[in-house]
């Protein structure tokens, strides 16, 4: 057996159970099994053996955040089998989930997993993506992707991207998702709201850790400790031992969200204009649908990167403005004209961290790898990474000696994809925002060509591909 430098081990004789610090678990007296504990290779004789503590599984689990990364993974510790997790806590700043904040996300290789395999019902709340159709302002196609052809074509996709015979590509309202995720996870795990919740830092002690509040209290100490605070995640600080903020990316958007839809079922349009990229899709039930625009633009300017999607109630005529400027048609234009919310966000980024875990803590989502939105992958690869770390994490002693190497796997499987999704979408976002009109023209020519090359669809097949493996 390996031992990390973070891990302790301790040479014991016939030991089958141990103490931990009781300082270490304020307000817990009870004596734990010290589960897991395997003989190390270097066993010499029957009654001296060396443990490695960190091997156990984690029994307590903190996680900061109740974004779709972080009820993603406490739902992923407690469905998985052989987690070992007995006790979860999450720490939101939020004080419930907000409707009036943020709008729809895009689901594809995340649906595999929610559905398939956690059970997450999601049809009753999201409307499927069948088909994309990008235009011009004119109206005239630029290409289209049906959906359904697409993951039929594909053995890989009809294995990898269908549940129950259909496909996994759907849009559906954030508090929706947050709500299905929510009415899944066990009466086993505490969520702890409100703005004195916000976690502000990290403290480790041996194998543990526990999270320092904005009220000036701390957490109890956790076995492991994830970190899915999002954009400006104070658990990442921790995690590369720095505080380095994200870096705008002189991309904007403005989102409106209106009642009701006049979109084709199934349809997903962009429009390719001067000067804005507009998204026109649709998401929710049958008796609470939305359609929403998300617009983009280059802006030089930086603007307060609104990392919660609040509403924005000034922002109305400057985006009537950029729509009327980029020639969008009316259906696009109606939908800003009838939308009840509006929302202003800066594309912000960071680079992937050298390490996405120090000692007892580690990132999932945003705070590891936020991302542009032009691949529509933000919460699919959130999920992704909840399962990964779930799934090596229920093989420690299997596969791996302990929790520091099942996290370093974790990240391993994880980085690869995620790096080339953030490079893809971050040139998907140069390509298809465009000023001026000899531009605009040559992108929609490039993006004529693109199509007819299948490439769009390649693109999306392989974006969306769950890689937790
Ligand atoms: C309110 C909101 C609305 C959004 N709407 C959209 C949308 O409409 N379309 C889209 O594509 N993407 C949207 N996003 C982004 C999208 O959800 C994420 O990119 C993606 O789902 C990855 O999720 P995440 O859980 O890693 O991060 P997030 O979704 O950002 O979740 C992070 C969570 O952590 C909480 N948090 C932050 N800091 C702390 C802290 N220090 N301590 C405790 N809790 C903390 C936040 O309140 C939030 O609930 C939205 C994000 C937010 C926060």
């Amino acid at each position: 057996m390996k031992s990390k430098p973070n891990d302790i081990c301790v040479t014991v004789t016939s030991l089958a159970y141990a103490a931990r610090p009781s300082h270490a678990f304020p307000g817990f007296t009870t004596s734990l099994p010290l589960r897991n504990a395997t003989p190390s290779a270097s066993f010499t004789q029957a009654t001296s053996f060396t443990l490695c503590v960190a091997s156990a599984k984690p029994l307590r689990v903190g996680i900061a955040g109740a974004g779709i990364a972080g009820l993603t993974t406490a739902l992923a510790l407690q469905k998985t089998p052989n987690t070992g997790v007995q006790q979860i806590q999450v720490f939101e700043t939020r004080q419930s989930i907000d409707v009036a904040q943020g709008a729809a996300v895009n689901l594809n290789g995340a649906t595999a997993i929610l559905e398939g395999i956690y059970g997450v019902s999601l049809r009753d709340v999201a409307i499927p993506m069948n088909y994309v159709t990008a235009r011009e302002p004119s109206g005239s196609t630029i290409f289209q992707v049906d959906v359904d052809r697409m993951v039929r074509q594909s053995a890989m996709a009809k294995k990898e991207l269908c549940v129950n015979g259909e496909h996994c590509f759907m849009t559906v309202m954030r508090d929706d998702l947050q709500n299905a995720l929510l009415n899944e996870l066990g009466a086993g795990v505490k969520i702890h709201r409100g703005e004195s919740n916000r976690v502000v830092g990290v403290h480790q002690q041996g194998n543990q850790a526990r999270f320092a509040l904005k009220d000036g209290s701390t957490s109890q100490y956790f076995d492991l400790i994830i970190g899915a605070d999002g954009l400006r995640s104070n658990v990442r600080s921790y995690v590369i031992n720095k505080e380095k903020q994200p870096v705008y990316s002189g991309i904007r958007v403005q989102w409106a969200v209106a009642p009701g839809s006049d979109l084709p079922f199934g349809m997903v349009e962009q429009w390719f204009g001067d000067g804005a990229y507009v998204l026109r899709y649709a998401a929710g039930s049958e008796n609470k649908k939305y359609e929403m625009l998300a617009c983009s633009f280059r802006e030089a300017k930086k603007v307060a990167e609104n990392p919660g999607y609040e509403q924005n109630t000034t922002l109305r005529d400057d985006f009537s403005l950029r729509l009327e400027r980029s020639n969008m048609p009316q259906v696009v234009r109606g939908v800003l004209e009838r939308s009840e919310r509006l929302i202003e966000t800066g594309v912000y980024r960071h680079s992937l961290p050298p390490k996405w875990y120090r000692g007892a803590a580690c990132l999932v989502g945003d705070s590891a790898h936020a991302m542009p939105p032009y691949l529509g992958q933000g919460a699919n690869q959130a999920v992704q990474d909840a399962h990964c770390l779930a799934l090596t994490i229920s093989q420690i002693d299997e596969q791996y000696s302990c929790l520091s190497e099942a996290l370093e796997k974790y990240e391993t499987i994880r980085r690869v994809p995620v790096q080339a999704i953030l490079q893809a979408s971050r040139l998907a976002a140069f390509l298809e925002i465009q000023d001026g009109a000899v531009r605009s023209r040559m992108r929609n020519c490039f993006f004529r060509l693109l199509g007819a090359a299948g490439i769009p669809q390649r693109t999306l097949l392989q974006a969306s591909r769950p890689r937790f493996l």
